[in-house]
C-alpha cells in the first residue's frame, strides 16, 4: 500500500469581502445559539429600554415564533433601520463609556444577528410619535411601514434559521427549546423584581411575575421552600456590595440549577464567583451537593470587564482575587451567623417563640433592601451607589475589602443548652431535655460533625494524634493503590496513616488517626487512597480538606443501630455544645432540632 498524501482543493479563488448578509449569518452563530438566546436578547433591549411590562410569547419552544413586547421608550420610525444595522447602538459612543457601561446591551449586534436568520419584525413607537412603525425582512429587503401599537416595541421573530438548515438541525426538542427560553427569562426576571414578566407559549400562559420586591419574585421564581431557610446576605466593602439570599445548606439540590449569580443586574457565570461561594459552604455541605442562591453583586463597572463574550455570560474582574475574598467572606458570615443566631435562640433563657426554635434553619430577619438592591433599577442608583467609592481597587495597594465584612462571633454555649440525654430512639436518634421542652439528635450526623471538626483542629494545629496498630492491618491493593500510597507517603503521616506496601500487591496499615481508630481500617484505607487519588497535589490538605476529612469522619462516626449508654449519650451532647457547627453534619443536615414544650402543648391541644 503506497501512502497517497492527502491533496487539499486548491484555492485559486481571489480574497473578497463577505456579503453583509453572510457577515451577519456568521456572526448570529455565536449570538444566537438557540430560541433561548433570541429570548434572551430581546428582554435585555426591553430592559434598557425602561419596560416596566414584558410580555413573551412562543410557539414550538421559540424556533417557530418568539414574539417579545414591551412598554419602554420605542424607536423613532427614522431610527428603525439603524436598530438593525450591525455595530449600531444607543447605549454607547466611546471608549470611555464602555469601560463603565451598566446598560445589559452595547455591541449593538443582536437585532442585526437576529434578523440575518429569521423572520424578522420590528414594530415600535416613541413619546413623541404618532402613531408605531414596523421595519421587517419579509420580502427580502428591509421595509418600513406605518403600524398599529401604543408606545414600546415588539419584536417578531419566527422561523428561526429557516435559512441555516445546519444551524437549525442542532436544534433540540420542542420542550428542551422551551426549557431553555423559561430558564433565561426567569434568570432576567429575578434580577429585575420591578418589572413585571408574563411568558406564554402556545398562548398558554406558563409564568406571570407582578412587579414588585426581590423577595416577593425570589419567592415566585425559587420557591417558599427556598426562601424559608435562606439567609440574607447584605454585605458591603468599599466598591462592592452583596446582597441576595444563600439557601441553607439542608436546602442544597442534586445538581447546580438554582445558583444565580449577578454583577451589576447581569447574570454571569464567572469561575471566581462560584468558587467563592461553593468554598463558602465547604464546611456546611457535602461535595456532591450544590448550594442554591441568588447573589447579586453591585461593582463600580470600572473595575470589571463585561466585554468578554459576544453573550456576556462572561466577566472580567480588574482584582479577581479581592473579589473572591469579599464574596467568600459575605456568604460564609451569613450562613455563619444564621448557626449563631440558632444557637442563641436554642440557649435563651426566655422561652424561644415556638418557631424560632424548631425552625432552627429560619433565616436572620429581613429588612426591605435599599433602592437598587444590588440591580440597578436605573443607571442613576448605581451611579449614586458608587459616587463616593474609590474609582480603582487596584490603585489602592491595600485591598482589604473583607476588612469592613462583619465576621460573626459565635456566642459561647451556656452550660448544657442540649440539655440531658433520656432515651434512644429506634437506634436513630438520641431524645434530651432541656429548659425549653426536647431535643432531638440524629446521632450518627451529630458524631460526624464532631468528628470532623476534631479532625480538622488536630490538622490545623499539625498534631494528628495517632495510633499505632498492634497488629498491622493488611489488605488486598491493586497497583494504583499501592502507588497512590507511595506517592503521597507524607500527606498520610500529617493525616495520621502509615500505610506501605508490604507486596506488589498488598498493603499494610499500621497507624491511623486515633479519632478515627473506631473505623474499619482497611475501608479506611481504602477511602483516603481514593481520595488523595481524587484530589492529590501537594496543597490537598488545605484546598480540598473538606473533602478528605468529611469522608473520614463518616466512616467513623457511630453507626445507627448502635446502643449507647445514657453517659455515652450525655457525653455526645456535651460534645455536640463545644463542637463549632455541630447543628449540621457534614453532608448539610441538621444534627439537632428543639421541640418546645409550646409546640408540644399545641400538638395535644393543651391551653387552647
Ligand atoms: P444593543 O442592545 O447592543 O445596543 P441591539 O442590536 O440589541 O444592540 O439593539 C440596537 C439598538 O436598537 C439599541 O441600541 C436600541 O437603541 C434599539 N432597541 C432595540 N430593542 C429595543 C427596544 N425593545 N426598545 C427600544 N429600543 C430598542
Ligand atoms: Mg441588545
Amino acid at each position: 500500500m503506497s501512502a497517497e498524501p492527502v491533496s487539499l482543493p486548491p484555492t485559486h479563488a481571489p480574497i473578497r469581502p463577505l456579503p453583509n448578509q453572510l457577515v451577519s449569518q456568521i456572526a448570529a452563530g455565536e449570538v444566537v445559539e438557540r430560541p433561548a438566546s433570541v429570548v434572551k436578547e430581546l428582554l435585555e433591549n426591553a430592559l434598557d429600554a425602561g419596560a416596566s411590562e414584558i410580555q413573551i410569547r412562543l410557539d414550538a419552544g421559540g424556533v417557530k415564533r418568539i414574539a417579545i413586547s414591551d412598554n419602554g421608550g420605542g424607536i423613532a420610525a427614522e431610527q428603525l433601520p439603524l436598530a438593525l444595522l450591525r455595530h449600531a447602538t444607543s447605549k454607547i459612543a466611546s471608549l470611555e463609556d464602555l469601560e463603565q457601561v451598566l446598560t445589559l446591551g452595547f455591541r449593538g449586534e443582536a437585532l442585526a444577528s437576529i434578523a440575518a436568520v429569521s423572520q424578522f419584525t420590528l414594530t415600535s413607537r416613541n413619546a413623541a410619535a404618532e402613531h408605531a412603525s414596523s421595519i421587517s425582512n419579509l420580502h427580502g429587503s428591509l421595509e418600513i411601514s406605518p403600524a398599529a401599537g401604543a408606545v414600546g416595541s415588539t419584536v417578531e421573530v419566527s422561523e428561526l434559521y429557516y435559512n441555516t438548515p445546519a444551524r437549525r438541525k442542532f436544534l433540540k426538542t420542542e420542550q428542551t427549546e422551551l426549557g431553555h427560553c423559561q430558564d433565561v427569562t426567569a434568570r432576567i426576571a429575578l434580577a429585575h423584581p420591578q418589572v413585571a414578566f408574563s411568558l406564554h407559549h402556545h398562548g398558554r400562559v406558563l409564568s406571570h411575575w407582578q412587579a414588585g420586591g426581590l423577595r416577593q419574585r425570589a419567592l415566585a421564581i425559587l420557591g417558599d421552600e427556598f426562601l424559608a431557610h435562606a439567609r440574607t446576605v447584605d454585605s458591603s466593602a468599599g466598591p462592592l456590595h452583596l446582597q441576595g439570599f444563600a439557601g441553607s445548606p439542608a436546602a442544597a439540590r442534586g445538581r447546580a440549577d438554582q445558583q444565580y449569580f449577578y454583577v451589576n443586574g447581569r447574570f454571569v457565570r464567572d469561575k471566581v464567583l462560584t468558587h467563592a461561594v461553593r468554598a463558602a459552604y465547604e464546611d456546611v455541605l457535602h461535595g456532591d451537593r450544590y448550594p442554591a442562591y441568588a447573589l447579586f453583586l453591585a461593582i463600580d463597572p470600572r473595575l470589571v470587564d463585561v466585554n468578554v463574550h459576544p453573550s456576556k455570560v462572561e466577566v472580567r474582574f480588574r482584582d479577581g482575587r479581592a473579589v473572591h475574598q469579599f464574596v467568600f467572606h459575605a456568604v460564609q458570615a451569613a450562613l455563619a451567623l444564621a448557626q449563631a443566631t440558632g444557637q442563641v435562640s436554642a440557649m435563651a433563657t426566655e422561652p424561644p417563640t415556638p418557631t424560632a426554635a424548631a425552625l432552627h434553619w429560619q433565616q436572620t430577619s429581613f429588612s426591605p433592601p435599599p433602592t437598587g438592591y444590588g440591580v440597578a433599577q436605573t443607571r442613576a442608583d448605581y451611579l449614586a451607589l458608587f459616587a463616593q467609592q474609590p474609582a480603582s481597587m487596584a490603585a489602592r495597594s491595600d485591598v482589604n475589602a473583607p476588612a469592613t465584612v462583619p465576621v460573626p462571633t459565635i456566642a459561647p454555649p451556656v452550660a448544657h443548652f442540649l440539655g440531658y440525654a433520656l432515651a434512644q430512639l429506634h437506634g436513630i436518634y438520641v431524645l434530651a431535655q432541656n429548659v425549653h421542652g426536647l431535643i432531638v439528635v440524629d446521632m450518627h450526623a451529630a458524631h460526624e460533625r464532631i468528628v470532623y471538626e476534631q479532625l480538622k483542629q488536630a490538622l490545623a494545629e499539625r498534631q494528628m494524634p495517632v495510633q499505632h496498630l498492634l497488629i498491622p492491618v493488611t489488605f488486598a491493593a491493586d497497583a494504583r493503590e499501592v502507588g497512590i500510597a507511595e506517592e503521597h507517603r507524607t500527606t498520610l503521616e500529617q493525616l495520621g496513616f502509615d500505610i506501605s506496601a508490604v507486596s506488589p500487591t498488598a498493603l499494610a496499615v499500621r497507624c491511623v488517626p486515633a479519632l478515627l481508630a473506631q473505623a474499619d481500617t482497611a475501608a479506611l484505607a481504602r477511602a483516603v487512597l481514593r481520595d488523595l487519588h481524587d484530589y492529590g497535589g501537594s496543597r490537598v490538605l488545605t484546598q480540598h480538606q473538606h473533602e478528605l476529612l468529611a469522608p473520614l469522619a463518616c466512616h467513623s462516626a457511630v453507626r445507627a443501630n448502635r446502643t449507647l449508654t445514657l453517659e455515652e449519650m450525655n457525653a455526645l451532647l456535651r460534645q455536640m455544645e463545644t463542637t463549632e457547627r455541630a447543628d449540621q453534619c457534614n453532608h448539610g443536615r441538621p444534627t439537632w432540632r428543639q421541640l418546645s414544650i409550646a409546640e408540644l402543648d399545641k400538638l395535644f391541644w393543651r391551653g387552647q
